[in-house]
């Protein structure tokens, strides 16, 4: 598919260095008040201002007047700072149409300058219940100041150690490029989610294909725990990939046997409803009736986990670390959501982002408009306020 991208746009150097200060300040502040941004941003000529009036226009700050006068970067304004940066890096020139929603994500189409294209990830954690992430407050409460920052952050750099190491291991996952702040770039994988085929040629191939994914995961290691018909893309060869990794844990996890019995039995749920595939026909049981935890005890996740230890050594050297994984787990636990609620596909988010109607300034300080758009790369850096999470409090 062509990208069609028809008008160049920027935002001014001025309006990153504020955008950025004030995600630095919001590494201890929920709010950042107005007078410290001024002074992290401290631009030459001063009018932070103004710049402030200009990023509040164009939904990338919010303001809160409630206890002093300050603001917090909006998930648009985080979106851009990881674009800029992922821009800079050169791994994008330009932003396409979005191709999937999920409950706490975005997907984008992004394209390099050779007409590459590459899915965008924008974590969303959070948005589609604030009050969940509210009340998971207490669990974070030393990130308290910015937790949808974090946790948005957490999620991606999860994801792309994930699908890192799994694609080293010849998961077929995809390829894992790049990440920044909540942003994820990777392959884009053609077809479709399983979810929206009605009709297989080999559906009983297919089935054995994913039911081995997971029995394989589990042999390094892992389990999915988000394993079913929406996280499987299938291609016109039948051919699939599993995406969609923030909330795997290790086989060690107390709930592990749970969570792979629920992998196991979504996707056996989803088969026998969908392509009429019985359990006899494909792991010839022959003692009693069929039921779920019976095919569980013949994928025997017990001798299946013997071998371990895959998550903490490879994972750990990516970046993503133990503490990291508890506190993604902490948040994840107690979603205890509907399957309506986990397969509601458009989500109105409290801060709906809308990339595509964007206004931005560019550098003659033209306002113009578009449904996509470039951004310029330039050398002053946007990564000031990366880190790795833990120096953040
Ligand atoms: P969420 O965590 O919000 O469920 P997913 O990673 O499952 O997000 O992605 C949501 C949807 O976006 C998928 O169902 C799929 O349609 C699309 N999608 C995600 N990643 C890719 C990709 N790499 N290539 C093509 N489509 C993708
Ligand atoms: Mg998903």
């Amino acid at each position: 598919m062509k990208l069609d991208v028809n008008v160049l746009r920027y935002l001014s150097k001025e309006d990153f260095r504020v955008l950025t200060a004030v995600e630095m300040g919001m590494r201890n502040h929920e709010i950042v008040p107005a007078e410290l941004i001024t002074r992290i941003a401290s631009l030459k000529h001063g009018g932070t201002y103004k710049v402030m009036k200009n990023l509040l226009k164009h939904k990338l700050l919010h303001h809160d007047s409630s206890k002093y006068d300050g603001f917090r970067l909006t998930y648009l304004g985080y979106d851009f700072l990881a674009i800029k940066t992922l821009v800079n890096r050169g791994i994008f020139t330009s932003v396409g149409r979005q191709i999937g929603v999920g409950k706490e994500s975005d997907i984008f189409e992004v394209a390099n300058e050779d007409g590459t294209i590459f899915a965008m990830k924008l974590h969303r954690l959070g948005r589609t219940s604030f009050r969940a992430v509210k009340s998971k407050r207490d669990y974070l409460k030393h990130r308290s100041s910015f937790n949808w920052l974090y946790l948005s952050r957490l999620a991606a750099l999860k994801e792309y150690a994930f699908m890192k190491a799994l694609q080293e291991h010849g998961f077929p996952v995809p390829n894992a490029v790049e990440c920044n702040r909540h942003c994820v770039i990777m392959s884009l994988v053609q077809g479709y989610p399983l979810v929206q085929v009605k009709q297989l040629q080999n559906p009983d191939t297919v089935f054995e294909k994913i039911i081995g994914v997971i029995v394989r995961l589990a042999e390094h290691g892992l389990i999915h725990c988000d394993f079913n018909e929406f996280n499987i893309m299938i291609d016109d060869d039948e051919t699939i990939t599993v995406i969609d990794f923030p909330q795997m844990v290790s086989v060690s996890h107390t709930n592990a046997q749970m969570y792979f019995d629920r992998d196991v039995e979504c996707i056996f749920k989803f088969f026998r409803k969908r392509f009429n595939i019985t359990y006899e026909e494909n792991l010839g049981d022959s003692d009693g009736p069929d039921s779920v935890s019976d095919v569980s005890d013949r994928l025997k996740f017990s001798s299946i986990t013997k071998v371990s230890g895959f998550l903490d050594k490879e994972l750990a050297a990516s970046g993503f670390t133990k503490k990291d994984q508890a506190d993604i787990e902490k948040f994840n636990e107690g979603d205890d959501e509907t399957e309506d609620e986990q397969h509601c596909l458009n989500t109105i988010s409290e801060e709906a982002v809308d990339l595509s109607s964007l206004t931005l300034k560019d550098e003659q300080g033209v306002l113009t408009s578009g449904e996509q758009y470039e951004v310029e790369a330039t050398e002053e850096s946007t990564e000031a306020t990366q880190g790795n999470g833990d120096e953040d409090n």
